[in-house]
């Protein structure tokens, strides 16, 4: 595959390939990681295991029910 089509490929699936949501969030291997950022960080309520990087990302939403 060129440079090109790969761009052009990345760019079509940019916000509907699952992944591309995770790449600008902290990541964090480990519950304590992860609690440890959200007492440094106010506002962070909780971390939750992505099923798409398989790390843990932290979010201030409340789990839907
Ligand atoms: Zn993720």
């Amino acid at each position: 595959m060129s440079a090109g089509a790969r761009k052009r490929r990345a760019h079509m699936q940019y916000g509907k390939a699952p992944g591309v949501q995770c790449l600008g969030k902290d990541r964090y291997h480990s519950q304590a990681a992860a609690q440890a950022a959200i007492a440094k960080i106010p506002g962070f309520a909780r971390a939750y295991r992505c099923r798409i990087c398989t790390y843990l990302h932290l979010t201030s939403k409340e789990l839907r029910t």
